[in-house]
């Protein structure tokens, strides 16, 4: 994206560099008028029979499943996603639309026993939620927030990244076509400082919903604590993949790969820190190299392609910091000319405190660090500022279970990758951010609880 006035955002095709589309940038006077039609539109949204609503996110999810191609292809073009992760990015947004619907009905309260009366709880919608999301998954992110917002009964005001606005428009489109109220949720494309932060501190948006890198949302936090509004966050990460000598090597060496070179490595979850057991070092090495070199780079609408390129120019400048060409290590292949090509890169003799080696590098670069034995991996896991994800590889239960307790991240997984799911709670511990999102309690966390006691001992109480 390069903005070409400062009303207008330019979407580039990574791949190719062409000009996909100039959408307008929202002000914070667009802002001003979003939150007015929003807060109409909440009202009527609120008041609807809880079936209602869950029919109408129904047919919203249907929707989106009957667009699943053409969304995918715009989410190809716009952020260069391969189309078979683009593909079920799409499916993502039907399915976490499907799962909040199943909500809306079971969005209960308590009755909790009191002298004197009855005590009820009550979970009311907030009013207005603000949604920030980032370029790296613009469609799953956004209706991470978007979805259970909706489905307990609020208005939704998303903000995509200035790079990856399309989808999320077209989401929108789709939303009204399904019937939803309009201005129920409503797309403002737009420069962060400017639409992003005029959300923030829009003493009309009840919560912000933030998910990026940690320096923006130590702001969007100090801003939105001003006005005490509830916020999330959903921020960077550096996390660790431990393979314990006792695992399945072969295993664990085919999945590395992907584990941090998916989405081209623009996904907070990457795992970025490979740490080997020592005695099992050169042997996960060995097994490593090939399969890195097997990884296909190249034209994300091609199904073949495992990883396409990178956002945009100023992502690939910041991975180029980084890495040092001449620097040892295990490199794949990547196009040349056009477009925001990085190589898959591993990178071994590396100092555990260098800054490729604690820092989010948000591309395709991870290192891989040896280790001595359980209290060293834990350490070595545990020495950086984040802690959003993590892998355990190894055949001992009890070390498996051993180690997920003592990493400080909040979604861990044994002998896979898997991070984010929409069935269960997601979010970082430390600089990763605070708050969780998705998962059976996500409808409630877009509430606010009310307590009502019936005195049944007569009006005089
Ligand atoms: P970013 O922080 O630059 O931008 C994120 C969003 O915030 C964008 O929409 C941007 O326009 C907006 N923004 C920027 N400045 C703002 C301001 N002052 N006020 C309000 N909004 C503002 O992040 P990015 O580069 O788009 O995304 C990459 C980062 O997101 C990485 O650090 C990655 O780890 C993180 N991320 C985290 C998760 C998670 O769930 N933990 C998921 C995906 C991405």
């Amino acid at each position: 994206m390069r903005l070409l006035l400062s009303d207008q955002l330019q979407v580039l095709n990574p791949a190719t560099e062409e000009v996909v589309a100039t959408v307008p940038a929202a002000t914070a006077a667009d802002v001003d008028a979003a939150v007015v039609r929003a807060a109409k539109a909440q009202a009527g949204w609120a008041a609807l029979a809880p079936g209602e609503r869950a029919r109408l996110l129904r047919r919203f999810a249907v929707a989106v499943d009957e667009h699943l191609e053409e969304l995918a292809q715009l989410e190809v073009r716009e952020a260069g996603h391969t189309v078979g992760n683009a593909r079920w990015e799409a499916g993502n947004v039907r399915d976490l639309l499907d799962y909040a619907a199943g909500g809306v009905e079971r969005l209960t309260g308590r009755q909790i026993p009191v002298p004197g009366g009855l005590d009820i709880t009550i979970l009311e919608p907030l009013g207005v939620v603000g949604v920030i999301a980032p370029w790296n998954f613009p469609m799953p992110i956004a209706a991470w927030g978007t979805a259970p917002a909706l489905a307990a009964g609020n208005a939704v005001l998303l903000k995509p990244a200035e790079t990856t606005p399309l989808t999320a428009l077209r989401l929108a489109e789709l939303a009204l076509e399904a019937g939803l109220p309009e201005g129920l949720l409503q797309v403002l494309p737009g420069h962060g400082p400017v639409t992003g932060n005029a959300l923030v501190e829009h003493p009309g948006v009840a919560k912000i919903v933030f998910t990026g890198s940690t320096a923006v949302g130590k702001q969007v936090l100090a801003k939105g604590s001003a006005l005490l509004k509830r916020v999330t966050l959903e921020l960077g990460g550096k996390s660790p993949n431990i393979v314990f000598a006792d695992a399945d090597l072969e295993a664990a060496a085919q999945a590395a790969p992907m584990s941090f070179l998916d989405n081209s490595g623009q996904d907070c979850c990457a795992r970025t820190r490979i740490l080997v057991q020592r005695s099992a070092y050169d042997r996960f090495l060995e097994l490593l190299a090939p399969a890195i070199e097997a990884v296909r780079v190249g034209d994300p609408s091609d199904e073949a392609t495992d990883m396409g390129p990178l956002i945009s120019r100023t992502q690939l400048d910041r991975v180029r910091s980084y890495v040092d060409p001449d620097a040892a290590g295990i490199r794949g292949k990547a196009p040349e000319g056009p477009g925001f090509w990085f190589p898959p890169t591993v990178l071994t003799g590396v100092d555990p405190h260098a800054r490729v080696a604690v820092e989010e590098v948000f591309g395709p670069v991870a290192v891989i660090l040896p280790f001595e034995d359980e209290a060293d991996a834990v350490a070595l896991a545990n020495s950086t500022d984040y802690g959003l994800s993590g892998s355990i590889w190894t055949r001992d239960v009890g070390r498996a279970l051993r180690v997920s307790q003592a990493v400080h991240a909040g979604n861990l997984s044994v002998n896979s990758h898997s991070s984010v799911r929409y069935w269960t709670p997601f979010g970082g511990f430390k600089q990763s951010g605070i708050g969780r999102e998705l998962g059976p309690d996500a409808l409630t966390a877009f509430t606010e609880t009310k307590n009502v006691f019936i005195s049944t001992e007569g009006s005089a109480q």
